[in-house]
C-alpha cells in the first residue's frame, strides 16, 4: 500500500471514529435531555392537576373534576385523563382505546412501548384514599424530533467525513509528492546512470531530503565518469595485450616453423652423434618454447572467455593411451613405471574436444613424470556413472614424486604456480599448465583437485562429463598413423610467403619426390591457378596483398570446375579453437597449425588424393569429379557399368578398418547404405517441403556417416547443402536435389560394390 493511500485511510479512519463517538455522545444527550424534559413536565402537570382537583375529590364535585379535566386536557401532548376512585370512574377524557388499556406507570422513556407515557398520582390523607388520576403524554413528537436531530447529525458527520477524505486525499498527495520525486529520480539513476537532478526548493525537510540526493548524485556522476574512463582504458590495454600476445605469436610461430622445419630436415640428413644430439635439444628447446606460447594463448582466451571447446566425436579410451603412449619413452629413460588401466565401463566413443582432453592429460602426465625421480606414475581412468547419454569420467593420475606441501596446495591451480621453486626453478615450466587444466575441466562441466603427501607422492584426478556418441559416427580426422605416400605424381602448389618457409616446405616435397609450385602471395596463387592445373593447395592465411581467406574464397567462385573444387588446406600459425571453422567457412578443405610436420603433409596429402594419383585406381582428376557428376565420371572398364568406384575413398576405409578391423567393416558398411537410404528420402522430402531446418539437419548428418564410411564426394555434397541452408540460401541448396540423388545412387552403388570386393587387414 503507497504511503499516500495509507496517509489518506488513516486520516479517514481517525475522523470517522471521532465522528461515530460524537455522534454517539451527541444522541444519548438529546435523548436524555428530552426525557428529563418529559417527566420533569409529566411530573408538575400531574402534580398540578393532583393539587387543584384534590378539593374536588374529597368533596366528589364531579362538576369541578370534570373542568379541572377539560382544562387540563387542553394542554399539548396529554392524551388522557381518568380520575376514578376505587373502580369507579369520575371523570376521564381523550381517547377511549388508550384509556382501555392496560398501562403500567411509566417512569423512563424507555420503559414506553405504545408511544404514551403513563403517569399515577393517589389523593389521598392519613384516613382515606379519594381517587387516583391518571394521565398519558404523547412522546411520538419527541421521538419524531430525535429522529429528525439523528439524520441532521448523520447528515452532517457524512459531509464532513467527505470533507476530510478530500482533505487527506490532498494532505497525503502534498506529503507524497516529494517522496515520489525521490523515487521517480532513484528509478532514473538506476536506469540511465547518476547525475539526474530533483531540483526541489521547497524549505520543508523533505525539500531538504530532495537537496541531499541532488547532491550525491551529482558526486556519484564524478565517480561513475572516472570509473568509466578507468574501466575503458583498462579495456583497451586488455585489448592491447591481448592483440600483441596474438600477433606476437603468430610472429614467433612463424619463424618458428621455419627454424623447426629446417631443424626436422636435419634430423632426417646424416649427421655425427654429436649433430644429433645439438639437433635434438635444438628441436625440444623450440617445441617447449612453441608450449608455452600456447599455454599463454590458451590463457588469454580462457581470461577474455573466447575459449571454445570442439563437439566432436572421438574414441576415449584410444585419446588416453595415445597420450600415455607418447610418454612412454621418456619415462622409460627416466626409469620410471608408466602404468595405464582403463575401466571396461569407460566408454569407447564420446562426443568432445578430443584435444583439450589430450592438453589436461599431457599437463598432468608431463608433472608427474616432471616432479617424480623414483618410483612409478599410474594412470586410471574410470567411469563411475552414464546417465541420459552423457558419462562422468574420472581420470587419476598418481606419482610416487616429489609431492606437493599443504600450503603450496591452496594457490596450486592459480595462474603463474610453482608449488616449490626451488625444484620448478630446475624444471622448466610456465606455471600456467595447472590452471589452464582447471578451467578446461570445468569447461568440460567437471573439476579437478589435488591430494599429496610431500616426499610419498601427489594424485591428480580430475573429473569430465561427456556425451556417449555412437561407435561409426565420423572418425575419420585422426591423423593415419602409416606417414607413407600413398600418391605420385600429383601438382601441388603452396602458397607461403616466408622465404624460410618456403625453404622447408620445398625440402620436405623434395624428400616426398613430389614436386611443388609456389606462391609468394594470394594474387599470386590466382595467377597460377589460371595457368596451370593443381590437385591440392596449402594456403597460408597471412599473405601480404590478398591473404589466404580471400584468395580461397576467389578460388571458389571461379567459372572453372577444375579451379574452384581444388581441395585447399589452409596452413597458419594461428593454431587457435574456433578458427577451423573460420577457415572451413571461407571454402578451406581442411587446416594444418605450424609448424607443419612431414607426417601431417603425408596424411593430407593421402586424404585427399589418393585417387589423383596415376596409381590410384584410374583417375586423374577426382576433384572434377565431385559436384559434377553429369558428365565428368571415369568408370573404370572392368568394374560394373553403374560402378564409380572414385566416389569411394580407399584411405578413409583403410583408416576405418585400422580403427575397427576388415571383418567389422561390411557390416559397417550395410549399417550406413541402410541408414543412408532412409536418410536420403527425408532429405528429396525436405526439399520437395522447402523444410530448410529439416533439410540442414538431415544433410549434417549424412555429411558425416558418408565420410565415416569413405563416400568423400558425396559428404562434401552433403555439406555444401548443409552450409547454404546455415548462410539462408536454401533455394540454391534445392536445386542440388538432382545432383544429390544422382550422386547418393552411385557412391551408395560403389560402396555396395567396394564390400563385395571385401577387405584385407593391413599388413603388420
Ligand atoms: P608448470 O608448467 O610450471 O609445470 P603447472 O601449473 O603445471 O606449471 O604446475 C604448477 C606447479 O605445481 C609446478 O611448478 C609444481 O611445483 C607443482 N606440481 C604440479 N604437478 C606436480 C606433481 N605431480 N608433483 C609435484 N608438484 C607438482
Amino acid at each position: 500500500m503507497s504511503f499516500r493511500v495509507k496517509t489518506i485511510l488513516g486520516i479517514a479512519f481517525i475522523e470517522i471514529v471521532m465522528l461515530v463517538a460524537l455522534t454517539f455522545s451527541a444522541m444519548s444527550f438529546l435523548s436524555e435531555s428530552n426525557e428529563k424534559q418529559l417527566l420533569q413536565r409529566a411530573n408538575s402537570t400531574a402534580d398540578m392537576f393532583a393539587h387543584a382537583a384534590k378539593d374536588a375529590m374529597i368533596s366528589t364535585d364531579i362538576a369541578t373534576i370534570d373542568d379541572l379535566v377539560k382544562e387540563f386536557m387542553t394542554i399539548e401532548d396529554i392524551a388522557y385523563i381518568t380520575v376514578t376512585r376505587g373502580d369507579k370512574e369520575l371523570s376521564s377524557m381523550g381517547s377511549e382505546s388508550l384509556m382501555a388499556r392496560e398501562a403500567p406507570e411509566d417512569y423512563t422513556l424507555d420503559s414506553v412501548s405504545d408511544g404514551i407515557f403513563d403517569t399515577r398520582r393517589q389523593i389521598y390523607d392519613s384516613n382515606n384514599n379519594y381517587g387516583s388520576i391518571n394521565m398519558g403524554f404523547e412522546i411520538s413528537e419527541i421521538n419524531s424530533m430525535l429522529t429528525n436531530a439523528q439524520k441532521s447529525i448523520i447528515g452532517i458527520a457524512s459531509i464532513e467525513v467527505i470533507l476530510v477524505a478530500i482533505f487527506s486525499f490532498f494532505l497525503g498527495t502534498y506529503l507524497t509528492k516529494s517522496l515520489v520525486k525521490l523515487i521517480e529520480a532513484a528509478n532514473t539513476i538506476s536506469q540511465q546512470g547518476p547525475g539526474f537532478q530533483i531540483n526541489d526548493d521547497s524549505k520543508d525537510e523533505l525539500g531538504e531530503v530532495a537537496r541531499a540526493f541532488d547532491d550525491m548524485s551529482r558526486k556519484l556522476e564524478r565517480n561513475y565518469r572516472d570509473l568509466k574512463g578507468a574501466r575503458s582504458e583498462a579495456e583497451q590495454a586488455n585489448e592491447s595485450k591481448s592483440r600483441f600476445l596474438a600477433s606476437m605469436s603468430h610472429e614467433i610461430r612463424t619463424p618458428m616453423n621455419g627454424v623447426l622445419g629446417i631443424l626436422n630436415i636435419l634430423e632426417e640428413s646424416k649427421l655425427t652423434p654429436e649433430q644429433k644430439k645439438l639437433v635434438n635439444t635444438a628441436t625440444e628447446s623450440g617445441e617447449f618454447l612453441l608450449s608455452i606460447i600456447n599455454d599463454i594463448l590458451d590463457f588469454t582466451r580462457m581470461d577474455s572467455n573466447t575459449l571454445r571447446l570442439e563437439h566432436k566425436p572421438f574414441e576415449f579410451r584410444r585419446c588416453v593411451e595415445t597420450v600415455v603412449e607418447s610418454f612412454l619413452p621418456t619415462a622409460e629413460a627416466r626409469s620410471l613405471s608408466l602404468s595405464c588401466t582403463i575401466d571396461s565401463q569407460v566408454p569407447s566413443h564420446v562426443y568432445g574436444d578430443e584435444n583439450r582432453i589430450k592438453q589436461v592429460l599431457h599437463n598432468l602426465i608431463g608433472n608427474a613424470i616432471k616432479f617424480t625421480k623414483d618410483g612409478s606414475i599410474a594412470v586410471q581412468i574410470e567411469s563411475p556413472s552414464t546417465d541420459n547419454g552423457y558419462a562422468d569420467i574420472t581420470c587419476k593420475i598418481i606419482d610416487t614424486g616429489v609431492g606437493i606441501s599443504r600450503n603450496a596446495m591452496d594457490y596450486l591451480f592459480e595462474e603463474f604456480t610453482m608449488a616449490d621453486q626451488t625444484y620448478s626453478r630446475s624444471h622448466e615450466g610456465s606455471g600456467l599448465g595447472l590452471a589452464i587444466c582447471k578451467r578446461l575441466c570445468e569447461l568440460m562441466d567437471g573439476h579437478i583437485k589435488v591430494e599429496s603427501t610431500p616426499s610419498i607422492g601427489s594424485t591428480f584426478s580430475f573429473c569430465v562429463r561427456l556425451e556417449l556418441a555412437d561407435m561409426h559416427i565420423g572418425m575419420t580426422e585422426k591423423p593415419s598413423n602409416n606417414a607413407e605416400l600413398k600418391v605420385s605424381d600429383v601438382s601441388i602448389l603452396v602458397a607461403e610467403d616466408n622465404k624460410a618457409n618456403q625453404l622447408v616446405i620445398q625440402e620436405m616435397f623434395n624428400r616426398l619426390n613430389l614436386n611443388v609450385d609456389i606462391a609468394e602471395n594470394g594474387q599470386h596463387v590466382l595467377e597460377m591457378v589460371e595457368q596451370y592445373h593443381y590437385d591440392l593447395i596449402f594456403m597460408d592465411i597471412s599473405m601480404p596483398k590478398l591473404d589466404g581467406m580471400e584468395t580461397c574464397k576467389m578460388i571458389r567462385k571461379n567459372s572453372d570446375t577444375s579451379v574452384s573444387q581444388v581441395p585447399i588446406i589452409a596452413l597458419t600459425a594461428h593454431s587457435l579453437t574456433g578458427d577451423k571453422e573460420t577457415f572451413l567457412d571461407a571454402g578451406m578443405d581442411d587446416y594444418l597449425s605450424k609448424p607443419v610436420r612431414l607426417s601431417q603433409l603425408i596424411e593430407k596429402i593421402n586424404l585427399f588424393l589418393t585417387y589423383v594419383s596415376s596409381e590410384g585406381p584410374t583417375k586423374q582428376h577426382q576433384i572434377e569429379a565431385s559436384f559434377n557428376t553429369d558428365n565428368n565420371s571415369v568408370e573404370t572398364g572392368t568394374q560394373d557399368e553403374h560402378v564409380d568406384l572414385e566416389l569411394v575413398d580407399e584411405t578413409i576405409l583403410e583408416q576405418m578398418i585400422e580403427d575397427t578391423s576388415a571383418d567389422v567393416l561390411p557390416m559397417l558398411i550395410d549399417h550406413y547404405l541402410e541408414e543412408s537410404q532412409e536418410r536420403l528420402k527425408k532429405i528429396y522430402q525436405a526439399i520437395d517441403e522447402k523444410d530448410k531446418n529439416t533439410l540442414e539437419f538431415e544433410s549434417h548428418t549424412l555429411g558425416s556417416s558418408a565420410l565415416a564410411l569413405g563416400n568423400r564426394i558425396l559428404s562434401n555434397l552433403a555439406r555444401k547443402i548443409e552450409h547454404l541452408c546455415i548462410d539462408n540460401q536454401e533455394e540454391q541448396a534445392f536445386q542440388l536435389k538432382e545432383e544429390l540423388t544422382e550422386l547418393a545412387e552411385k557412391s551408395l552403388a560403389a560402396l555396395a560394390y567396394r564390400k563385395k570386393q571385401g577387405f584385407i587387414e593391413p599388413a603388420g
